[in-house]
């Protein structure tokens, strides 16, 4: 029986790497639902070459091109976020959660309620999310594999052990596009300069995350939630190399690190192998070769999203959703040139003091919609804050 396999966020960076490996083996797959945005290229393609039972944009005003697209395949086409909802509720084994940002929230939860193995790629519904995520699979017998690198890594690490011996994650950074520029240069990054990575080849987006080091900051959020390990427990540490994912520290003082080609299709494989370890098509290192593996502490003025990330911790409840709907918008921000590359931490900053400060924001239950309306009220106040810097 070939499994059914989804893939939401077909046509970002993710999703065409998780397509990669799925076309070198058709048979063994059957693919439901592809979806994507503003592609449509792209998704009709992939799910004509591919044969999906349904192509799903989360654009509504692209059904017209989307259907054009896929006449005469077969393929069923369909359009915005109750068709993306739909297309996740689809039967599954397997699904591949790789839109980006907080809008894969609701998707991933649809896949988990109807019992598929969530392969995790969009940290932003466990920053935003975490508790009701893992409690959404306990209760519909669903499961969670990570597909973040580093957490792909922990979780490979962990293989075997009890979390009762462990000491600490430690979750290595490249340290993004500014490692190495002076601090009082930091100001006058532009675009361009932030989305050049030194490793990854990756959407512009998280690209941009991992120079500010948003990215590691809602790395730190995302183990905390899905390893249930106390923040303290969780270090990161600067690795220009990125071949080390990530190291777990026991208590008699072993590191088990994991060690690796700078490949997302490692991490994406491994989720869609688990628990067996199959072949897969990335570089073998040499490590002869390379020679030597540096490290270096973090450095919070260089990075006060690391900061942020503990904050955030310490205050818990929605405060994850406030702390990735601020660092969306000011992302925004900075990609229309409305805000200076530091001033997305300013931001974010000012945007969770202000809705620290609203009683019952923050502390309310978890729930879809709460969720939805602190997400809502955080981007309000983000913006407000935008406009403060740019006006
Ligand atoms: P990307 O920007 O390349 O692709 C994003 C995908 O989401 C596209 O298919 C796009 O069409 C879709 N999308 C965008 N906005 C949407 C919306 N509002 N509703 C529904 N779909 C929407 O992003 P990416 O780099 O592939 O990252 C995807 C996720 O994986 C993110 O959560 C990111 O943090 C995570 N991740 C990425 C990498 C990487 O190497 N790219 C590594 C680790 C984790
Ligand atoms: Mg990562």
């Amino acid at each position: 029986m070939p499994r059914r396999v989804s893939i939401f966020g077909a046509t970002g960076s993710i999703g065409q790497n998780t397509i990669d490996l799925i076309r070198r083996d058709p048979e063994r797959y059957r693919v439901v639902a592809l979806t994507g945005a503003r592609n449509i290229a792209q998704l009709a393609a992939d799910a004509r070459a591919l044969n999906a039972e349904i192509a799903v944009t989360a654009e509504e005003r692209l059904l017209p091109e989307l259907r054009a697209a896929l006449a005469g395949s077969g393929v069923t086409a369909a359009a915005g976020q109750g068709a993306l909802e739909e297309a996740a509720a689809r039967p599954a084994d397997w699904v591949m959660s790789a839109i980006i940002g907080a809008a894969g929230l609701a998707p991933g939860i649809a896949a988990l309620r109807q019992g598929a193995t969530l392969a995790l790629a969009n940290k932003e519904s466990l920053v935003c999310a975490g508790a009701l995520m893992l409690e959404t699979a306990r209760t519909h017998g669903a499961r969670i594999l990570p597909v973040d690198s580093e957490h792909s890594a922990v979780f490979q690490a962990l293989q075997g052990e009890d979390m009762a011996a462990v000491e600490r994650i430690i979750l290595t950074a490249s340290g993004g596009a500014f490692r190495d520029w002076p601090l009082e240069r930091l100001a006058e990054a532009t675009l361009e300069q932030a989305t050049d990575h030194p490793n990854w080849d990756m959407g512009q987006r998280i690209t941009i995350d991992s120079a500010s080091m948003f990215n590691k900051a809602m790395e730190v959020i995302e183990t905390r939630e899905f390893f249930s390990i106390d923040p303290e427990r969780i270090e990161v540490l600067v690795h220009p190399q990125s071949m080390i994912h990530a190291l777990v520290g026991f208590n008699d003082g072993a590191l088990m690190a994991h060690v690796g080609p700078p490949d997302m299709r490692h991490a994406i494989g491994y989720a869609l192998h688990h628990p067996q370890r199959e072949k897969l098509p990335v570089e073998r290192l040499d490590l002869a070769r390379i020679g030597c593996f540096e490290f270096r502490a973090p450095d919070d003025a260089r990075w006060p999203a690391l900061r942020l990330a503990r904050e955030v911790m310490a205050e818990g409840g929605l405060c994850g959703a406030a702390f990735n709907a601020a660092k969306e918008t000011a992302l925004d921000g900075f990609i229309s040139g409305a805000l200076r590359f530091t001033e997305m931490a300013e931001v974010v900053e000012r945007t969770l003091d202000v809705l620290s400060r609203q009683g019952g924001v923050i502390g309310a239950a978890m729930t879809l919609d709460n969720v939805a309306h602190v997400d809502h009220l955080a981007r309000q106040v983000a913006r407000a804050a935008t406009q403060e810097r740019t006006g």
